[in-house]
Parts: structure tokens; sequence; C-alpha cells
């Protein structure tokens, strides 16, 4: 987005639709600030339709279009524009209603994500003080130039399932590179300031919603991936999800045994206890309901190491200062790097590459270079929303069938986020290890991991090294409605045009 371009041409029709969603609340930063945002949406044709729409209705013909009246939007007052904000989102109109909800979400996250006299007014405190002087424990590799790296395993992100399957496979002596297109952040760097750790730790700073924009979808996207921003919550996956996940994809490993040996293992490296789990006020009032009610109720499990549970839990979701949160970045990272694992940041991932029907490594984007990374196996954990989308860019047609028989990867919680698993091995050297997003890497079952090469050894198929899968939770719903547009091809061949339903990455 050339922003020296858009800021005079859009800048004053996005002062007087903020006026109209902030009133007195607004302060003169807004616009730049809801320009940051646009910056970061997801898709570069959401973003282009949304300039677009911006710039027209400062024209008269423009705005009578989409406004219903003559007159540049920028002209408008903070009474008119809070009328057609609301006019827009009670519209039949689907172009009307997003532009509502953007510009309000926008709006309001510009207002409130930083400092100022709204949080006075609403008696938000803010950060607790300066984030903690710690030294960076992870070491990830620079790059300053185009390069081509050679190892075993290279692994697209590194959240729940990514981060786990590092440590892991590097642990056990292999060439692991681990590509995560997000920044390194830790401790020192967590200044729980909002706009800054939506726009530095989560997918697309947190823009992603479904096409009418009534779901917004979040998701990590740092060295650590959502296990950094997440609420440490630790559920195992329940007997009856294991059942249904072997009824589907014919894989014994899920309800066997070996799959909870693999979760019982994730959660001893993960620290996942019962004592940092005391009730709040707000939790005490809900266990006395529930046991009113007769319904079960009980301690959450939580991944934490010394969480005293104070003031600074609230800001949770922005990085844990002191450390306590046993994230990926934490424990996984760390055993990987221990294990002469390569990390690269900021490495966004645009395809994998294919010969012959097997993956043979992948090209990814680094600032301004290019780095290729060869390998025997290709493990792409980038999350339930990127694993698809990498792998459709990739032509890997099977992307499409794959998700058609999603089921959420290993669950250790029942949490809300909107991530959601995926699938089952392919009888190719890709493995997609995950939680959310691809297959479940675990378990000693030859099914799952078909051919991690021993180390220094060529794949051996069947033979599957031990693997964990770390995962966190899943929910269904996204799975179904992924594919509800544009038709699946039947021959095999890459769908003309499959609209990710919910968001759009490009
Ligand atoms: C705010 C929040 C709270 C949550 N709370 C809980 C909870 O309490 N308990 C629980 O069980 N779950 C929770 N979750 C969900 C949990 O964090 C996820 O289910 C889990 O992290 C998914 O693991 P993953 O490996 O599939 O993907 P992620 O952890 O999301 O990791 C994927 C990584 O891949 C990277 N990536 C994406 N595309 C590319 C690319 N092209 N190239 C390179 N890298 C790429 C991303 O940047 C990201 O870092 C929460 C999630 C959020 C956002």
């Amino acid at each position: 987005m050339d922003r020296a371009r858009e800021t005079p041409r859009v800048g004053p029709v996005l002062a007087a639709l903020a006026r109209g969603a902030l009133g007195d609340g607004y302060v003169p930063e807004v616009p730049e600030r809801m320009l940051d945002g646009i910056a970061q949406l997801s898709s570069a044709s959401d973003r282009k339709q949304l300039l677009a729409s911006l710039r027209a209705m400062n024209t008269r013909s423009g705005a009578l279009l989409l406004t219903g009246k003559p007159v540049p939007v920028s002209w408008l007052s903070q009474t008119q524009a809070e009328a057609l904000l609301n006019k827009w989102r009670s519209s039949r109109i689907g172009l009307q209603r997003q532009l509502a909800t953007g510009v309000l979400s926008l709006a309001l996250s510009s207002l409130y994500g930083r400092p100022g006299p709204e949080w006075n007014r609403i008696g938000y405190q803010g950060p607790m003080g300066d984030a903690p002087k710690e030294p960076k424990r992870l070491s990830p590799l620079s790059i300053d130039h185009d390069e081509v790296l050679h190892c075993d395993v290279v692994i697209v992100g590194s959240g729940a399932g990514g981060g786990c399957v590092a440590g892991v496979l590097a642990g056990q002596g292999l060439d692991v590179v681990v590509l995560e297109k997000g920044g390194y952040r830790s401790e020192s760097d967590f200044n729980h300031l909002e706009a800054d750790a939506s726009r530095d730790m989560y997918l697309y700073g947190m823009t992603l919603m479904n096409t009418d924009g009534n779901v917004r979808i979040i998701a990590g996207a740092t060295l650590g991936g959502g296990t950094v921003v997440n609420y440490t919550t630790s559920f195992k996956t329940p007997d009856f999800v294991l059942d249904e996940w072997t009824r589907i994809t014919g894989i014994e490993a899920f309800s066997s045994g070996e799959f909870e040996e693999s979760l019982d293992e994730v959660s001893a490296r993960l620290n996942v206890n019962l004592d940092s789990s005391a009730a709040g006020r707000r939790d005490e009032l809900l266990e006395t309901g529930l046991k009113k009610l007769g319904w079960h109720v009980d301690l959450l499990p939580r991944a934490v190491k010394g969480c005293t549970q104070d003031e600074q839990c609230g800001y949770c979701g922005f990085g844990c200062r002191p450390g306590a949160k046993q994230s990926t970045m934490r424990t996984y990272l760390e055993d990987a790097q221990a294990g002469g694992a390569r990390i690269v940041t900021g490495a966004d991932v645009r395809s994998v590459r294919i010969a012959d029907g097997k993956a043979t490594g992948v090209d990814a984007i680094v600032g301004p270079h290019r780095v290729t990374v060869t390998a025997k196996v290709v493990v792409v954990a980038a999350g339930s929303i990127e694993t698809p989308a990498l792998l459709l860019r990739s032509g890997w047609a099977a992307a499409s069938d794959i998700t058609s028989t999603c089921i959420p990867g290993p669950r250790l919680s029942a949490s809300s986020t909107t991530t959601s698993g995926c699938g089952r091995a392919r009888s190719r050297p890709v493995t997609r290890a995950s939680s959310g997003t691809g297959t479940a890497a675990t378990g000693r079952s030859s099914k799952l991991s078909p051919s991690i090469p021993e180390p220094g050894q060529p794949s051996s198929r069947g033979k599957a090294r031990r693997l964990t899968g770390s995962g966190w939770s899943g929910t269904r719903t996204i799975r179904s409605a992924r594919f509800s547009r544009g038709t699946r091809p039947t021959d095999g061949s890459r769908s003309p045009k499959t609209e990710v339903l919910g968001s759009r990455t490009s």
C-alpha cells in the first residue's frame, strides 16, 4: 500500500467516519492508525477494494452510490457520519455492512489500543510498567542475502504443532530448519499495549474476519505461534473425540493409547498442572451456579510454570512477562535450538516445492531476500488458516481433499479460539504437524508420519519416529465453512477459485 499516496486521498474520509464511530472520544491520530490496520489486511484484493471504496465516497458520484447522497463523506458532520454508519450496519447490501464493520473495528482498535484520554474515561489503567529486561533465549539466523539451505526436515510455522515437532526431531539428532513468518518477541518486548501486540504477534494484526465481518478470526503469528498469546488452558482430548478421529481417519493410534501417551509427554514438557488455577471472583460465582445446577465443575489444567495469577495476568494475550507461560518459544523451540536446529523468523513461506509428487523443500521470502530450503521432509504447521492457503498456493490439489476429512489435531483443551484441525498424513513425505492446522504428528503409528528419516538415514516408510503433538484446540464449524464456495474438482486438478470463507489470504 502506497501510504504517501493514500493518506491525503482517504485520510479525510476515515477522519469523518471515525468521528461518527467514536463521537467525543475521537482523537486526531485515529485516521493514521486506521491506515496502519488497513495495511495489515490479509488479502491484497480486500485492501484494494476498501481503499477504492473510501476514495470513491469522497466524490459526489461515489458518495451517491455508497451513501445515497451526492455529498463527499469527508464533509459529513459527526452526527451525519454516525447516522451513515448505522444505516450501513442494517443495510441489505453486503458491501455496506462490511464497510460499517470494517470502519467500526478499525476505529475502535485505533482509539483503545493506545494510551489516551479514553483510557482514563473508562478507567483502564493500561500496561503495568515497562517490560522486564530479560535476555533473549533464542538466536534466530539473520538472513542478509538470498540463500539456499539444506536439511533433513524443514518446518513451516513454530506454533503448537511446528514448535513441538522441531523440538522432538532436533532432539533426536535430525537436521531441522524452522521457518516462521512472524518475528521473535519475548518477555523484554511485551509492552502490553494492545495495538502493538495485535500488530506484532497476531495473524494480519487481528484484522482477519469472515466475509460479512461478524466473525473475527484471531491466531498467533510470532515465534511460538498461538502458544505465545494463548491462555494456556490445556485439556486433554476427550475419548469420544479420539474415537471419532479413529472412526473418520481409520488411524488406530488415536484411540489405541499411543496418542494419549504422546499427550502425556507433551503435558509433562509443558508442565501442565492445576496449581495455578485459583478461582477469581467471577469463577467463584460460576462455580456456585454450576454446583447448584449439579453440573461438573473443576480446575483448569494450565501449561505454566510459576504463574502467580497476579495483576500482570490480565495481559496474558499480549505475552507473558514473567515467562511463566510454557509456550513453544519457552520449551520445544529451546529444545530444538539446543539440538542444533536453525530458526529463521520473518520468513514467509510462499510455496512448497513438489517434484514427482514429492515435497522436496520450500521457497520463502525474508524481507527483500529469497530463501530456499531443500529437505527430505516438509512439515507444514502454519496454523488452520495459512496451512491450506500455502498448500493451495503450492498447487497441492490434495489440500482440498485433506480438508474435507478434517479432524482437529491433538487437542488439549476446548478453548473457543477459532483455530481448526486438519487431516491425515499422505503417502507423500509431507507431514503436517500441528494442533489445529494439520495432521496430528503424534505417537508411533506409522500411518501418521510415514517417512521421517532416521538421523543420517534416508527415510524408510513405516518407521515413524516418536512424535508428540502438542496441540491446542480445534473447532469444527470452520471446517465445513471453508469449502462451501467454489466447486471442488473431481479430476484432482486445482480448484479454479476456492475462496476460504471467512478469510482470504493472498
Ligand atoms: C488469544 C488466543 C487464546 C487461546 N487460548 C487457548 C487456550 O487457552 N488453550 C488452547 O488449547 N488453545 C488456545 N488457543 C488456540 C491455540 O493457541 C491454537 O490452537 C494453536 O496455537 C494452534 O497451533 P498450530 O501449530 O496449529 O498453529 P499456530 O500456533 O497458530 O502456529 C502457526 C505459525 O505458523 C506461522 N505461519 C503462518 N503462515 C506461515 C508461512 N506462510 N510461512 C511461515 N510461517 C507461517 C504463523 O505465523 C504462526 O506463528 C488460543 C489462541 C488464541 C489466539
